[in-house]
């Protein structure tokens, strides 16, 4: 293994790389043993990530120094890698101090924190995977959300796409992944119908979720989100729990487009972006255009938890 850059290293690279930063956003990647200024965090076209998407992923997020539910990322994500039959050459702990590091060298209080492991490549140019060397990359950028100031203040305007999420039986979904040509396909059915986002449906044409969101339904005090066809996100999850904390029913089952139509309120869930509401669907209005009060009470419960110590982790900064 490569010796690792030390940080002062790492951060000078960054003040000479200020002109690539305006291309790249700024932050700190980790990459076969180094530690790199983004815009040098760079892969081989032959990896097996870009050309067959054969990778899997985790973002966690940090907030006012803090990641929100580290373990439940780690849990994932090394679930994934192991179910792809990929070795990483880090353990658990090492991968957690990887991804501290690399939020601590960029300075960033508030960002968006990558971990991937893609099938990498071949040294012999076998198409057999199992001959690939597993490939483990890091990184920590800027906070990102799925909604601007705007949308969350008003709600987001979502289109439900005719488009079905790749069978769970072709493309396991809880294995966080990039096969996203679906969710790709149903934001520009979205953008043609003037929407700014999409849900796209299951293989039996309920609601399944979108490009990198959960979708949440409130219906006289209940809520609903989908089990079959989604992954299952740590925003989700984490309502979930906080409806458990507060006394909310709260079910996985399955939702129909009519369903989110007539629902009292409707958000999505992301880790970028936590808990966005929902305002409006294709045509249909939602909780007469305002942010629903159950949706506003678990958005300020959720953010509260981010400085709890049973639920987020400090990084110590240089
Ligand atoms: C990441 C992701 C989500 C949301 O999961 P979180 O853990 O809450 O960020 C939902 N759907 C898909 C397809 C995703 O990739």
């Amino acid at each position: 293994m490569t010796p690792m850059t030390n940080p002062s290293t790492v951060l000078s690279a960054i003040d000479q790389h200020h002109i690539d930063q305006r291309r790249y956003p700024h932050g700190v990647a980790f990459m076969d043993g180094q530690y790199l200024p983004m815009s040098e965090a760079k892969i081989s076209v032959l990896d097996w990530g870009l050309l067959h998407s054969d990778a899997t992923y985790d973002t966690v997020h940090v907030w006012n120094g803090r990641f929100f539910r580290l373990d439940l990322h780690l849990d994932r994500f090394l679930a994934g890698v192991e179910r792809l039959r990929m070795k990483l050459p880090y353990d658990r702990e090492k991968i957690a101090s990887i991804l501290k590091q690399c939020v601590a060298l960029s300075g960033h209080k508030s960002a968006y924190v990558e971990m991937i492991c893609t099938r990498g490549s071949s040294p012999t140019f076998s198409r057999d995977p199992r001959q690939a060397e597993n490939r483990f990359i890091a990184f920590a950028v800027p906070y990102g959300s799925v909604a601007n100031d705007e949308q969350l203040e008003r709600g987001l305007h979502v289109a439900i796409s005719e488009t079905v999420r790749i069978p769970p039986n072709s493309v396991d979904p809880t294995i966080k992944n990039y096969h996203w040509l679906d969710l790709v396909k149903g934001l520009f059915d979205a953008y043609d119908k003037g929407a700014e986002t999409a849900l796209i449906l299951d293989t039996n044409g309920h609601v399944a979720e979108g490009p990198g969101f959960n979708v949440f339904l409130v219906k006289d005090g209940w809520l609903r989100t989908p089990a079959f066809g989604v992954l299952p996100g740590i925003t989700r999850r984490t309502v979930l729990d906080l409806c458990a904390e507060i006394g909310l029913a709260a079910t996985a089952a399955d939702i129909n487009r009519d369903d989110l139509k007539k629902a009292d309120e409707v958000f999505i869930t992301s880790t970028a972006g936590g808990i966005m509401p929902v305002t409006r669907i294709d045509d249909t209005t939602i909780s007469k255009g305002q942010v629903g009060s159950i949706t506003r009470r678990l958005t300020d419960l959720y953010w509260q938890k981010h400085a709890d110590p049973a639920w987020s982790t400090a990084i110590i900064y240089p």
